[in-house]
């Protein structure tokens, strides 16, 4: 292992360095030491740039700002500092503060009318997190003993309720969460993190076993390194129990499946255990094929793929909303004729009416509509229903007539290769092996927003939103015809 000799450096700190520190003291070691055994996860680079939008357009809410950017560090020290002497009227953006070492950019610093000062975190999520009080308390630490008289500093959020009315205009986008009164614990912990921070720099790497830290407030891009010399555990590991019962069980110090018998668990886990010890899948094709009988005919096979952008791109929309951009329809009549239809818009325009009136022009008026895990199709098409008045009837009739196969899956079907899930993609290599998404470009629904993203920015390249546009479908299509096979297999036919 390499030992780092540091005890004669004084380390300099930031909020994000101190936010590491408080989740593990090893993070924080391994960032500032061994930076190059981190591995981003896929998201990182869309939630860095949703991030980067976000507080784009909280400065841009008020123009009569002033933005902190000199290259240096000691001359962002000197702006703020003249900035606040001068009497700058309106906000300055990533003021910058330094104390005892520990550095802070507050994202907008407000002066108020009463000669003091309000800050505001600006962040991209819908609600003020836990770590965020962290966040803001070394931030409030640093300004006042600097010497800022502050009065109010807060949270600035994404409003949730926020609908876009006008195309560009994000005035109401934010809300504040003043947090001030609430900090007052957590700051004054502050002086004493910072020197638990500073000693932890200044010795060797740090001990520390891995847990539900890793993973909150954030995943931890040191997993891989920190897991390297982890005992393999049982090849059934008592965790795949689903519900929190496996972890219930390994409290209680039982780490292997095996080790259960049947009648320590309830039915579902159970079944579990004895597809899992046996080998031989838990099948009640009689169950299944009950419950879909009930089911009506033509059925529509059918699978949105949505994007939920932190910002609203159009008109009529709210925050987070799940924008459905596509779906797959397999179209099954009585008898077995089966067709396929489809909807993708990747233009980059709203693509919510052309997806309702596809809906209504494909699916026949009293169809059963099938989805897997179907309270999510439910919710896109009532979104739909309430957006547009003139096709609402049809569209709320279709969020009526859907139903779930995943729970017909759940209740009838087990195979101990699904390791504890029910998700299409764990269930399907299990009934279908030929249906694989591994050959395929797009192979889940994150590669499928990142892909609309990609396709639907007006630089891309057109060929390229050609092949963004095919792996789509691709996927989609997968997406139904793995739901009719699987539903076929349920029951036995
Ligand atoms: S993986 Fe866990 S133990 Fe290792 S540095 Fe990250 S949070 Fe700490």
């Amino acid at each position: 292992m390499t030992q780092i000799r540091t005890a004669t450096r004084r380390f300099g700190l930031s909020k994000s360095k101190i936010t590491a520190f408080e989740q593990c003291p090893k993070k924080l070691w391994l960032a500032t030491h061994r930076p190059e055994l981190a591995e981003q996860d896929d998201g990182a680079e869309a939630r860095f740039a949703t991030g980067n939008a976000v507080g784009e357009i909280a400065c841009a809410l008020h123009p009569d700002g002033v933005m902190v950017d000199p290259p240096s560090l000691s001359e962002a020290l000197a702006k703020t500092s003249s900035l606040i002497s001068e009497g700058h009227p309106g906000p300055i953006f990533e003021a910058t503060f330094e104390h005892d070492g520990v550095l802070v950019r507050v994202d907008v610093l407000e002066r108020l009318d009463s000669g003091g000062w309000s800050a505001a975190e600006v962040k991209s999520s819908g609600r003020v997190k836990d770590y965020h009080r962290g966040d803001l308390a070394t931030q409030v630490w640093v300004m006042r003993e600097a010497g800022i008289n502050l009065q109010r500093a807060a949270i600035r959020h994404i409003d949730t309720s926020f609908v876009l009315s006008r195309e560009g205009d994000y005035a109401g986008l934010f809300t504040d969460a003043d947090l001030l009164a609430d900090l007052e614990d957590a700051i004054a912990t502050r002086p004493s993190l910072v020197a638990e921070a500073r000693a932890t720099l200044s010795g060797d790497e740090p001990q520390r076993e891995m847990g539900d830290h890793c993973g909150a407030p954030f995943s931890c891009e040191f997993t891989a390194y920190c897991g390297r010399d982890l005992p393999q555990g049982p090849e059934w590991p008592v965790t795949l129990l689903p519900y929190g019962g496996g972890r219930r069980w390994l409290e209680r110090g039982v780490e292997d499946l095996l080790d259960l018998a049947e009648t320590d668990l309830n039915d579902r886990h159970a079944r579990i255990l004895a597809a899992t010890r046996d080998g031989i899948p838990f099948h009640d094709a009689a169950g299944a094929r009950k419950v879909m009988a009930g089911w009506g005919w033509p059925r529509a096979w059918l699978d949105f793929e949505t994007v939920a952008p932190a910002i609203p791109r159009w008109v009529g929309t709210r925050p987070f909303q799940q924008i459905p951009f596509q779906f797959s329809l397999h179209l099954e009549r009585r008898g077995g004729r089966m067709t396929h239809h489809e909807f993708l818009s990747c233009d980059g325009s709203d693509p919510r009416r052309a997806c309702a009136e596809a809906l209504v022009s494909n699916i026949p008026e009293g169809a059963t509509i099938i989805a897997y895990n179907a309270a999510f199709e439910r919710s896109v098409l009532r979104e739909l229903a309430a957006s547009f008045p003139d096709l609402s009837s049809r569209l709320e009739a279709m969020a009526e007539a859907t139903v779930d196969l995943l729970p017909v899956a759940r209740n009838h079907w087990y195979h101990r290769d699904q390791r504890g899930s029910w998700s299409i993609k764990a269930v399907l290599p299990t009934i279908a092996a030929e249906l694989d998404y591994g050959v395929l470009e797009v192979k889940d629904g994150g590669d499928a927003q990142a892909a609309w993203f990609e396709a639907a920015d007006p630089a891309c390249d057109p060929l390229r939103r050609e092949a963004l546009e095919e792996a789509l479908k691709a996927y989609c299509a997968r997406d139904t015809w793995a739901m009719v096979a699987v539903a076929r297999a349920l029951a036995g036919s």
